[in-house]
C-alpha cells in the first residue's frame, strides 16, 4: 500500500489558519459524521482553525469589506489551496455554511476543546483565542492526524479570575448562565456589548489574544444573532 503524503498546511497557516486536523471520515463517532450531512464520496474532513492574532491581520490586509469578512477570508483561501493542493479533486465546504456541523465535538476529538465557565473553548496554550473557521469534506486521503491534548487549563485555576469578572454573575459557581449572561448583553450601553470581560480575564494565552477591532467584530455579530434569535430591535 502506498504511503499517504502528510498534509501541506504551511500556506494555510501563513495565511492564518494555523489550526489543523485531518480526520478520516470512517474514524468519526455517528453522531459526530452526521452533522456533516451526505459525506458519500468523500473520505476526510479537514478541520481548520485559528489561533492568534494573525488571521485578523490577514483579513484586514484582504481588504474584504463584507458583512462576515472572516468567513469569505476563510473560504476564499480554503479554495486557493484546495486548487493548488488537490486540483481537480471533489471537495465540499461544510462549513462556513448552512450545515450545522458539530465543531465542538470535532474540537473535541483533535484535543482542542476544553470547556470554559464561559462556554467558550480552552487549551493551555492558546487560552480561549482560538476558533474554528473551515471544515472541508474532500476525497483524498492525507496521513492521519494525532489528537494533542494540552489538558484543561481551568483544572488547576484556583483563583478563576474569569468568574469573578463577570458583572451579570452569570459564573457563580462555574456554571454558565445563559439568561443572565444574555440579559446583561442586551442592556443599554452594556460593557459586554462588545466583548466578553469574564474572557478577557483569563490569564491563559494572553499572549495571543484577539486585537480589540476582532473582539469588538465577533461580539456585535453574536449581539446581533441574539438579538435575531430573541426577536428584538
Ligand atoms: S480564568 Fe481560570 S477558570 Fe477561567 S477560563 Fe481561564 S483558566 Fe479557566
Ligand atoms: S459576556 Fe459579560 S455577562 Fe456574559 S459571561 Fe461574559 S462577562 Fe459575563
Amino acid at each position: 500500500m502506498s504511503e499517504r503524503p502528510s498534509f501541506p498546511g504551511d500556506s494555510l497557516a501563513e495565511a492564518g489558519l494555523n489550526r489543523q486536523f485531518v480526520f478520516d471520515l470512517d474514524d468519526l463517532p455517528a453522531k459526530v459524521r452526521q452533522t456533516l450531512g451526505d459525506t458519500t464520496g468523500f473520505c476526510q474532513l479537514i478541520l481548520l482553525g485559528h489561533g492568534g492574532r494573525r488571521l485578523w491581520e490577514c483579513v484586514q490586509a484582504s481588504g474584504i469589506a463584507s458583512e462576515h469578512p472572516i468567513d469569505d477570508y476563510t473560504v476564499r483561501t480554503v479554495e486557493c489551496w484546495l486548487a493548488t493542493q488537490l486540483p481537480g479533486r471533489a471537495y465540499r465546504i461544510v462549513y462556513p455554511g448552512d450545515q450545522p456541523v458539530g465543531l465542538q465535538a470535532l474540537g473535541k476529538l483533535a484535543g482542542w476543546h476544553h470547556t470554559s465557565p464561559f462556554m467558550v473553548g480552552v487549551d493551555a496554550e492558546w487560552g480561549s483565542w482560538y476558533a474554528y473557521r473551515a471544515a472541508v469534506l474532500v476525497d483524498f486521503q492525507f496521513s492521519a492526524f494525532f489528537p494533542v491534548d494540552r489538558g484543561n487549563p481551568c483544572l488547576d485555576c484556583a483563583t478563576t479570575p474569569c468568574i469573578t469578572a463577570c458583572p451579570a454573575d452569570a459564573l457563580a459557581g462555574g456554571v454558565f448562565n445563559l439568561q443572565a449572561c444574555s440579559g446583561f448583553r442586551l442592556q443599554p450601553a452594556s460593557p459586554c456589548a462588545e466583548g466578553c470581560l469574564a474572557r478577557q480575564a483569563c490569564p491563559v494565552g494572553a499572549e495571543h489574544r484577539y486585537e480589540a477591532t476582532q473582539i469588538a467584530h465577533s461580539y456585535r455579530r453574536s449581539l446581533a444573532m441574539l438579538r435575531h434569535y430573541l426577536n428584538q430591535p
